[in-house]
């Protein structure tokens, strides 16, 4: 089985990643003092990821408007779903707000609109 995740929870990891290689990318220009060019062009590209990350945690809180609080079945925590099938934050129970697919196998390609 693949290694799903929350989608809520996949795209903070999503900025969160994001932040970290921009300052790498700023730390990076250190090594090429001598060059004005050269960190320029690196600390624009860590401020550029660092703003792309401040739009993704942007994009997370407008997505978790629209995402349904639930509390998990399994363990019990309040949980976000995102789409008709999610997964359980705490305890990856696949969640879904779809009476149809209860019971069928978790399978991300249902959040689809066929
Ligand atoms: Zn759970």
């Amino acid at each position: 089985m693949k290694p799903y995740k929350n989608k809520i929870n996949r795209i903070r990891s999503f900025a969160l990643g994001l932040i970290f290689f921009g300052f790498i990318i700023m730390y990076g220009a250190i090594f090429f003092k001598d060059n004005g060019i050269l960190v320029t062009i690196f600390v624009t590209l860590g401020l550029l990821s660092i703003l792309a990350s401040t739009a993704v945690y942007g994009w997370i809180g407008l997505l978790s408007t629209k995402a349904v609080p639930v509390v998990c079945p399994n363990c019990g925590k309040h949980t976000k779903v995102l789409g008709r099938v999610d997964m359980c934050m705490y305890c990856k129970e696949p969640l879904t707000l779809d009476p149809n697919l209860e019971g069928k196998e978790f399978d991300e390609a249902l959040n689809k609109k066929r």
